[in-house]
């Protein structure tokens, strides 16, 4: 039989990919409209998530995953995207891929018992804090402090658009335990004195999720709490940020097409003029336009490429270069599907309002495209600076 050697997936993805379409169409879909109007999700889907082990495809099985590889979590957030609820998958995301990677890999086993399994059974939501009023893409001028007092830690400070913020029951937070880049993480309990969240309400879009802010005052929080070692925390984001955006790419991507399928649709149904608008050949070329920008959108070639992330400093190039391209043009791609559907676009009839309020996110959330510019900036100045040397180094050994 042929095997497209380009297509990742496995028969396994593929048996994951229809349980998890049938399960959204059942428990899901049915109830977005309500969770949209209300602006926040029920704790109750995440039971229901981590039931079936959805949580944890890419998980260790020690601690209840079924230790997959990320193309699962490719087929979990492409299938969310298509089902065109982004909030909600902006929930579901901030539960498995902001915080959970950081305690999978470097928390110990206390920890992983008593934060990861639970999180990975849809008994307990997670989120992730760094963002704060004063500091969002400088993460390194965060203000939150935490204190050591050998056995436990004294933290202060606010925390800003936390998703999952109000419903979570522990929160990793990104505190400061000293100058510079001297960072560190906490596993705390939402139920710990002196830890409030207050929901954020008046978001564009994303409305099904829960954004909160968070109040830390003087919250103690044991020293067997502290993920990884003191004062390393600003590096263990930075690694943990690559998977993060990459799932944000494939987001972005799912979004765009499911987008494109829509217009595509609309333009056979709808006439205008006596023909049908698909026949006028300005749509014809948006079409053509915005299915190559779909294709071209790097999911059949840089995120796909999985493995990318194990290819440290390049990963990182890599990744932010597809961050900044695709979310960039996913959002176009979605403006464009809503044009096509003339004023209706505009109603929350077809979906595309909604998808259209909800890609808006992509350009800022996870890193904001400006700073994906920075970080590719400089790695190309640094790329060209190498070739330099090597060019000059071989034409040294030519001459010699
Ligand atoms: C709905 C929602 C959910 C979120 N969920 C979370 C969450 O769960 N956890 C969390 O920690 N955070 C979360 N965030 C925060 C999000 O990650 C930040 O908003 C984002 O990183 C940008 O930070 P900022 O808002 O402080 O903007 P700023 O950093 O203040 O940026 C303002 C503008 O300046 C530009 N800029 C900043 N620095 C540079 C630079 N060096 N060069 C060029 N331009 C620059 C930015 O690109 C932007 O256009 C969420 C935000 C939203 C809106």
């Amino acid at each position: 039989m042929y095997h497209n050697p380009f297509n990742p997936f496995t028969d396994e993805h593929n048996l994951l990919r229809l349980s998890f379409r049938e399960f959204l169409s059942r428990e899901i879909m049915p109830y977005i409209e309500e969770w949209e109007q209300n602006k926040h999700c029920e704790a109750s889907v995440f039971r229901k998530m981590g039931e079936q082990g959805y949580f944890g495809v890419t998980f260790p099985s020690e601690y209840g995953g079924s230790n997959m590889d990320l193309w699962s979590a490719v087929v979990i957030a492409e299938e969310l995207a298509h089902a065109n609820c982004g909030g909600l998958a902006m929930s579901l995301y901030a539960h498995t891929y902001l915080p959970l990677p950081l305690i999978n890999s470097l928390g110990s086993e206390w920890q992983k018992q008593t934060y990861l399994a639970p999180a990975l059974r849809g008994e307990k939501i997670a989120a992730l804090a760094i963002t704060e009023p004063g500091a969002g893409s400088d993460v390194g001028g965060i203000q939150t402090t935490a204190q050591d007092h050998g056995d436990y830690f004294v933290l202060n400070g606010s925390k800003m658009f936390i998703t999952n913020g109000t419903i979570a029951d522990f929160v990793v937070v990104v505190t400061r335990t000293g100058p510079g880049y001297d960072m560190s993480l906490f596993i705390v309990d939402t139920h710990t004195p002196g830890f409030r969240a207050i929901p954020v309400k008046n978001k564009l879009g994303m409305h099904s999720s829960d954004t909160a802010q968070l109040f830390l005052e003087d919250c103690i929080v044991p020293r067997q709490n502290l993920i990884g070692d003191k004062s390393n925390g600003f590096y263990y984001i930075m690694n943990n940020i690559q998977e993060e955006r990459l799932i944000a790419c494939v987001m972005g991507t799912a979004t765009a097409e499911f987008a494109l399928y829509k217009a595509m649709q609309y333009t056979k149904e709808r006439e205008a003029f006596g023909k049908q608008i698909g026949k006028f050949q300005v749509i014809r070329h948006k079409m053509a336009k915005n299915g190559y920008r779909c294709r071209g959108l790097p999911l059949n070639g840089i995120p796909r490429r999985t493995r990318i992330l194990e290819k440290g400093p390049e990963a990182i190039k890599i990744v932010s270069m597809a961050k900044a391209f695709i979310c960039e043009r996913a959002f176009d791609v979605v403006n464009e599907a809503l044009q096509i559907h003339g004023g209706w676009g505009y109603m929350e009839d077809y979906g595309l309002a909604r998808a259209l309020r909800d890609t808006r996110l992509m350009t800022v959330g996870a890193g904001t495209t400006e700073v994906m510019h920075e970080i590719i900036s400089k790695m190309i100045v640094d790329d060209v600076r190498h070739q330099r040397q090597f060019v000059k180094a071989r034409a040294g050994a030519e001459l010699s």
